[in-house]
């Protein structure tokens, strides 16, 4: 066994602190890497908080992992020691299923086991990357080009291939008006794609303080959303919007922007459900679709155009004492864009 150190929550409302436990040495197929930088995903706190039920405390979050290759197991091949590699949401998926097979193992038919609060085959529960090491078969760690061995780099495990791949998925690009609803981890990411693409993209914060910044990032237009006029002006104009608010919000206020046939994805996942007005979608046949990180032959090519983009995530780079801060100031919406933990720290 490899001893290891991390940050875990003890309950729903105790808050993360130092913990240490102990991780299996690497088998045949599996590395084991040195966490260098984690990224701090609004899904961490609202799985720390138990805000879906089905957390298994102690959880270690954590799963927008960058780090070094430290020693390999006697049959990896693909990666060798020293290698930059990064980790995602998932460790593991069933390899056999149907969406297995077109490598979207995110939606595998059979369960994918998560980096964070996942099951492993014998019962134990996996502990993220909020912690100085993490062993993952190699089948499923993404390679970082040397350009982005960066904290910069660590959100694109998750806030980046979520907003990347439902923009690829939908063809977003040159010609599109997009919309990007709440500007945060992932909405900023995807300011950024979408920019990158081709398309004319609004920003629509209830931050009004978020509007400079938001131009910075690329985008052409920003909108306030607590400002009725300027919503109402902008009545059935876009092609998608991204939705990526994390709390409690009406979408109907939203779904008129549309144009005909136009697109709302749903990205962010808040706790309550929503209700929909029917008739916003039959009357302009609009439609409304969600999507769920990406494959892992996605994650690589969004690394690899990251690398080739200069693209990387605006962060704040914190040490591990301050991720409770942190948590606070991501519900606050008081940061530009993402904390990324420095763990080698811990
Ligand atoms: P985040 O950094 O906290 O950003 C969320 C943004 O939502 C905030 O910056 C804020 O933007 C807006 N917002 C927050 N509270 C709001 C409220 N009460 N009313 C209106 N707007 C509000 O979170 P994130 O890490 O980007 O994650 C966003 C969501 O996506 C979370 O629910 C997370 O669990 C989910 N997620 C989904 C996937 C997936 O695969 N689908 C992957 C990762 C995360 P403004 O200040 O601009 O309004
Ligand atoms: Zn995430
Ligand atoms: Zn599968």
């Amino acid at each position: 066994m490899i001893p290891a150190r991390g940050y875990a929550a003890e309950s729903s409302t105790s808050g993360l602190a130092p913990f240490a436990f102990e991780r299996q040495e690497p088998q045949e197929h599996e590395v084991l890497i040195d966490i260098l930088y984690c990224g701090i995903c609004h899904a961490d706190i609202h799985q720390s908080r138990n805000e879906y039920g089905g957390t298994f405390y102690p959880l270690i979050p954590g799963h927008e992992i960058i780090g070094r290759i430290k020693s390999v197991g006697k049959e990896v091949g693909r990666f060798k020691e020293n290698d930059w590699v990064g980790v995602g949401y998932f460790i593991n998926s069933c390899g056999h299923c149907s969406s297995c097979n077109e490598q979207e193992e995110q939606f595998c038919e059979n369960g994918i086991t998560l980096t964070q609060n996942g099951r492993l085959a014998d019962g134990t529960i996996t502990k993220g990357g909020y912690s100085n090491c993490i062993v993952v078969n190699e089948n499923y760690v993404l390679r970082v080009p040397d350009n982005l061995a960066t904290a910069g780099a660590a959100p694109l495990l998750c806030a980046g291939i979520t907003t990347y791949s439902a923009l690829r998925y939908n063809k977003v690009g040159t010609g599109h008006k997009v919309a990007i609803l709440g500007l945060g981890g992932l909405g900023h990411m995807a300011v950024k794609f979408a920019v990158s693409f081709g398309a004319d993209v609004s920003v629509l914060s209830s931050s009004p303080s978020k509007e400079q910044s938001a131009k910075a990032l690329g985008a052409h237009h920003f909108i306030h959303t607590a400002d009725e006029a300027e919503l109402k002006a902008a009545t059935g104009s876009f092609d998608y919007i991204i939705d990526t608010i994390s709390a409690k919000h009406d979408c109907n206020r939203y779904l008129r922007l549309l144009k005909k046939d136009g697109t709302m994805v749903l990205l962010g996942v808040p706790p309550e459900n929503q209700q929909f007005a029917v008739g916003l979608l039959t009357s302009r046949r609009r439609k409304i679709t969600g999507s769920f990180i990406g494959g892992l032959k996605d994650t690589q090519e969004m690394l690899d155009y990251c690398a080739a983009n200069n693209i990387t995530s605006d962060v704040e780079v914190i040490a591990p004492y301050y991720i409770n801060e942190a948590f606070e100031r991501t519900l606050k919406g008081d940061l530009h864009y993402r904390f990324v933990v420095d763990m080698s720290k811990i």
